[in-house]
């Protein structure tokens, strides 16, 4: 299993081996998450419910089908989305007079809930959001967790009085993003997107990218100011303090299971996954080292620490099968449990523990006595290095250039004079994605990388996934 030289064989091979996801569906790029999986992603989904609470959004769940009436409203929506949605046709054997879509994102369900619960200026902002899965017919070549059929999905949606309103809830969305790949340690660049790639219907978007090994971007999420553009059409209205009737400022934000496939990707090495302790299903394992007769001793010393780790809140798994420790040792290191802590006579005698990250390979011994902090000790090292480490990846995959030979295979850097054509020239003759202009201006003299006129804008691209 080689990462660097091939990300993609590696990535299936490590999806498979560590047990995350089972592509034996029969439904093309509908996977079923295994348990080892489908931990991780509620581990993230708990950071995501956390920060969203702290902000003051309610969680709510709508139907998975929306009338293909409500589903029109929007015209630039609809185009957008029109090639990709999943249709329900029949009831039973009764073929249904207005066809229902099966939601490939929740705008055209929740919008006309919005205009019945959105009545004052007083009700407002409101901010809401929902874990769901969400459905698009995706024609390119699937692969779990970054290209699917059947989307795990977070998002939230938010109304507001003004279009200052609405932005600075933008920039809260941004605060709570930091916070959650904090625990991740998952890196990103804010873009904002293209005119001709935003998403349908929003006055603009914000792309979350995140660098893959092989140079390309994989884009984790976006952040979206709609303004009024789907308030009108909708009917979304509030009556303000004068009484007089306004349409509300919308935003929504959304993120996926790609968040496991940027965990994937960012952190594995040629031995497997690795996971940053937060989102571990098992942030540490227990490997007794057992010789000729001292099975008993250490088994229940083993027992003993993985107790007292688990009274505490560690996610521990004493594996205590009868295999030798070095195979343990493999099978772990490909599920990418953070810590390895083994336990065999001389290490009962000296009253330790031995420790073996999993990120650095890093080994020491803790005290038995201090196993409890010992072990939250180094998570937090581990996750701190996991996140520093990726931030740097981050920043050394961009790579600036003045000229279109001879492209290196990283995130691109360079001058825009900002025109669709040149745009679109710079995406169809070199086989690459404009991700768009930093969100954060950066400051930049140079010329249009395309047709050469001086230019202050700067802008990224790659190839896409
Ligand atoms: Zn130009």
């Amino acid at each position: 299993m080689e990462k660097d030289t091939n990300f993609n064989e590696w990535y299936n091979d490590i999806v498979e081996k560590a047990g995350l996801s089972d592509k034996r569906y029969p439904i093309k790029g509908m996977n079923v998450w295994t348990p080892y999986g489908w931990k991780i992603m509620r581990h993230v989904d708990t950071y995501i419910r956390k920060e969203l609470d702290a902000t003051g959004h309610d969680e709510v769940c709508f139907p998975l089908l929306i009338p293909e009436t409500e589903f029109k409203k929007e015209k630039d929506h609809i185009k957008g989305f029109d090639s990709e949605v999943y249709w329900v046709t029949h009831a039973g054997l009764n073929e249904l007079d207005v066809r229902l879509v099966v939601r490939p994102t929740s705008e055209t369900a929740m919008y006309p809930m919005f205009s019945l619960w959105v009545r004052s200026h007083t009700d407002l902002p409101l901010k809401i959001y929902q874990i769901v899965n969400t459905f698009r017919y995706e024609t390119k070549q699937t692969r779990s967790f970054i290209r699917v059929r059947e989307i795990h999905f977070f998002e939230s949606h938010t109304c507001h009085a003004t279009e200052e309103d609405a932005q600075r809830q933008v920039e809260e969305d941004f605060e709570i993003l930091g916070k959650i790949m904090e625990q991740l340690c998952i890196p990103y660049s804010l873009l904002v997107r293209t005119e001709w790639d935003k998403f349908p219907g929003a006055y603009y978007t914000v792309g979350l990218d995140t660098a893959m090994p092989n140079g390309r971007m994989l884009q984790i999420g976006s952040i979206h100011h709609y303004r009024t553009n789907f308030s009108i059409p909708y009917n979304i209205t509030y009556e303000d303090a004068d009484g007089e009737h306004k349409h509300a400022h919308q935003t929504t934000y959304g993120m996926s299971e790609r968040l496991v496939g940027a965990i994937i990707g960012v952190h594995g090495d040629d031995k497997g996954l690795i996971l940053p302790p937060p989102v571990a299903p098992f942030q540490a394992v227990i490997i007794p080292i057992i010789s000729k007769g001292n099975a008993e001793p250490v088994l229940k010393e083993a027992n003993k620490i993985r107790d007292v780790l688990e009274k505490a809140g560690i996610r521990v798994k004493l594996d205590d099968r009868d295999e030798r420790p070095g195979s343990k040792f493999y099978d772990w290191e490909i599920r990418g449990v953070p810590l390895r802590l083994e336990l065999g006579m001389k290490d009962i005698e000296k009253n330790v523990v031995t420790f073996v990250r999993r990120d650095s390979g890093e080994k020491g011994t803790i005290s038995s006595e201090d196993i409890v902090p010992g072990v939250e000790m180094i998570l937090e090292i581990i996750r701190e290095g996991m996140f520093a480490k990726a931030w740097k990846q981050q920043k050394e995959n961009v790579a600036d250039i003045d000229s279109l030979k001879d492209l290196p295979e990283r995130t691109l850097r360079f001058g825009w004079c900002g025109s669709e054509e040149c745009g679109h020239r710079l995406e169809d003759e070199n086989n690459l994605k404009l991700l768009g202009t930093p969100y954060i201006p950066e400051k930049f003299k140079g010329k249009c990388i395309v047709c050469g006129k001086p230019t202050e804008k700067v802008a990224y691209a790659a190839r896409s996934m």
